[in-house]
């Protein structure tokens, strides 16, 4: 007897999107994590992982869409649309379908131009679903130029070419995937459950079947006895998938969760800023004969500025690290705090009075000394996760 699926459950969106799809609609396919054995994450660890079933996503698709159309009648002739109709339309809203209203909105504000599939790894459901959802998305939005998705490197080299191709050619032309590092003894100690090799079989697969491919990788994750093999090896794969995106999210703890086994011999030795910009460096140089973009696009880098196409653009990435560097250990210092505390934003900053006095006020006030910076920070930041 077919397994009959529980009813709908309303209008879904996970907890998470890559920074660069801030403008695009969410449609939650899966939810959480069907892995979950990732050391450094905590997304989702409490959570049981679940396949929504199609007929609940297309429901999605046609709330989102049915509220696009309210939305878009309240414009005039120059697509201008006053708040206060909005607030009118909000309020006419059913409570239970406000997450769908207010996700068509800020869809509509973003531009309407791309959509991504939520939650940690999309490519895990059977390609026949994921291409009927596809075609659902394409037939309600024809004029979308991006449909993208998070995916598990040991999801993609395991799925056939054919059915891939069938993926991309249904919608979906970005992949983002978590490589993080591409040095095995690493990838065992963070529970990755996917090897280099993996890593590069699926890179490539994604590549050949036209979809674009954005690998993110943490700085930091090797600790300090591991930073120069995470460095070298990262490079390495990359070098062999050649992305059109590497994303670098630094490595953050947001617990006291050990990142690698206790009875580990190389304990994790959490880095310094300085120690990770000197590993990015390593890395950056370590980059050789790809076309790939570098973004530094997430909030826990320490340099959001550093972005670049290779290979034109590796001497000024290059050169940005060293500017950092370079500072004197004091503004390091103020730098790293101005950063952490949101209001710097790139080195040149320091050179406005009125923002290195308030970044030195930040260190008169809270005690901080090059000794304890990297602490202090940590402690902050976590306070946020
Ligand atoms: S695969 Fe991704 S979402 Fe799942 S545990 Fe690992 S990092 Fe977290």
């Amino acid at each position: 007897m077919a397994k009959k699926n529980p009813p709908y459950q309303g209008f879904e969106q996970g907890p998470i999107r890559p920074p660069s799809e801030a403008r695009s609609l969410l449609i939650r396919i899966t939810r959480n994590c069907p892995w979950n054995r990732c050391t450094f994450c905590t997304i989702y660890k409490r959570e049981k992982f679940s396949v929504r079933p199609v007929a609940d996503v297309i429901r999605d698709i046609e709330t989102v869409h049915c509220h696009l159309q309210k939305i878009g009648e309240l414009a005039d002739s120059t697509g201008a649309i006053f708040r206060r109709d909005l607030g009118v339309l909000a309020g006419q809203t059913d409570q239970d379908e406000i997450e769908a209203f207010n996700a068509a909105l800020n869809w509509y504000v973003g531009g309407m131009d791309s959509i991504f599939l939520q939650d940690a790894n999309s490519l895990v459901i059977k390609p026949d679903y994921l291409v009927e959802i596809l075609e659902h998305l394409k037939k309600r939005f024809p004029w979308i130029s991006r449909i993208t998705s998070y995916a598990r490197s040991h999801s993609l080299a395991r799925i056939s070419d054919e059915n891939l191709l069938r993926i991309k050619e249904a919608g979906l032309n970005r992949i983002h995937v978590g490589l993080e590092t591409g040095a095995d003894e690493l990838l065992k100690l963070i529970q990755k459950g996917c090897t280099k090799e993996m890593h590069v079989k699926a890179g490539i697969k994604v590549k050949r079947a036209g979809m674009e491919l954005s690998e993110y990788i943490m700085p930091g994750l090797g600790g300090g006895k591991l930073t120069e093999l995470h460095a070298l090896e990262t490079a390495d794969a990359l070098n062999q998938i050649d992305p059109d995106f590497i994303r670098l999210r630094t490595t953050t703890l947001a617990s006291d969760h050990p990142l690698f086994p206790e009875d580990n011999e190389t304990p994790f030795v959490r880095m310094t800023d300085l120690e990770v910009v000197k590993e990015i460096k390593l890395f950056i140089n370590a980059l050789d004969g790809i076309g790939s973009t570098v973004k530094s696009d997430h909030m826990m880098n320490l340099l959001q500025t550093l972005e670049g196409k290779l290979p034109e653009d590796k001497p000024v990435m290059l050169n940005l690290l060293e500017d950092f560097l370079n500072l004197p250990v004091e503004q390091q210092v103020l730098f790293q705090v101005g950063r952490r505390f949101g209001f710097l934003y790139k080195i040149e900053n320091l050179e406005k009075d009125h923002l290195k006095e308030r970044a030195e006020q930040v260190c008169n006030q809270l005690g901080i000394t090059q000794d304890n910076v990297d602490d202090i920070i940590e402690k902050n930041i976590r306070r946020i996760l």
